[in-house]
């Protein structure tokens, strides 16, 4: 039997706000699968949340890796592709598989929109009436249309394994967003693609997430990867660990001395504990 080609896995951070241990866990887990099995790591910038991106952060993400002894190869930030991004999404459009949406968050739930996997589930109010050229508008995958097109899909998580595509939970999510040439869905499933990524690790949290990106490497005729959505770490009151709750930055715990090797030890073990 052949041997299994080495992986290739990223970290994809969102310079909008410094790492806490739950990335640390996520880097982690990507650079050993990738060294396990002989294969890269690669750091990628996801910039192109517009306002909200700090580029200075950026820099402070390649601090907080090397500190917890890692090493990666960086390879273009999200926002140099841009081009890419409205390429694929003018190609989607012109098969009519989009539509333009011009709700606002208060709108969609006053529609009654019902809770899904990630957020509301949007209820097609603009998927049935002309567009409103006036309007600012976003651009929602067809899921019905693509549903049509792909036929039934299937995906492979490592630790969930084979799970069928399914979008009732997320309902037609946007792909291009009013303010920006693409969604975290477009420009994620791009990339990973473009940077040949055959293994896309992250947290359980985005899970729901790889229906969506299944779909659009099959519209798109992208390669397949294989997904391993590590679980994420819990605080003592078994919630999920966020920033919010009181961690603290890596940044703030190199600054102030602790060994990040020392800690990454220690997360190697949670992993372990939490049976990766
Ligand atoms: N940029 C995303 C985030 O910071 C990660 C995307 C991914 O790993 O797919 O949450
Ligand atoms: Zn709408």
């Amino acid at each position: 039997m052949d041997s299994p080609a080495p992986p290739v896995t990223r970290f994809a951070p969102s310079p909008n706000g410094r790492l806490h241990l739950g990335h640390a866990l996520s880097a982690i887990v990507a650079h050993d699968l990738a060294g396990a099995g002989g294969g890269r790591f690669l750091l990628r910038i996801e910039d192109i949340d517009g306002p909200r991106s700090r580029p200075e952060l950026a820099e402070e993400f390649r601090r907080d890796l090397a500190w917890l002894g890692l090493k990666w190869e960086e390879v273009p930030a999200q926002s140099t592709r841009l081009g890419s991004y409205a390429a694929a999404a003018e190609a989607l459009r012109a098969r009519g598989l989009l539509y333009p949406c011009t709700c606002t968050r208060s709108e969609i739930e006053a529609a009654g929109a019902l809770p899904g996997l990630e957020g509301l589930i949007y209820p097609g109010t603009c998927k049935h009436r002309p567009p409103d050229p006036a309007r600012p508008s976003a651009w929602r995958l067809d899921a019905e249309k693509a549903l049509a097109e792909t036929g039934s899909l299937v995906w492979e998580d490592a630790l969930a394994g084979p799970q069928q595509v399914d979008l009732a939970g997320l309902g037609d999510v946007v792909l291009v967003r009013k303010d920006l040439p693409a969604s975290y869905h477009l420009a994620v499933t791009l990339d990973d693609a473009s940077d040949g990524v055959t293994l896309v690790t992250r947290g359980a949290d985005l899970f729901a997430a790889s229906h969506v990106h299944r779909t659009l490497q099959a519209l798109l005729a992208l390669p397949v990867p294989r997904w391993h959505h590590h679980p994420l770490l819990l605080g003592p009151d078994g919630e999920k660990l966020a920033k919010r709750r009181g961690s603290p930055a890596l940044a703030e715990r190199r600054e102030a001395g602790e060994d990040g090797r020392v800690l990454a030890g220690q997360l190697r073990m949670q992993l372990l504990s939490l049976g990766t």
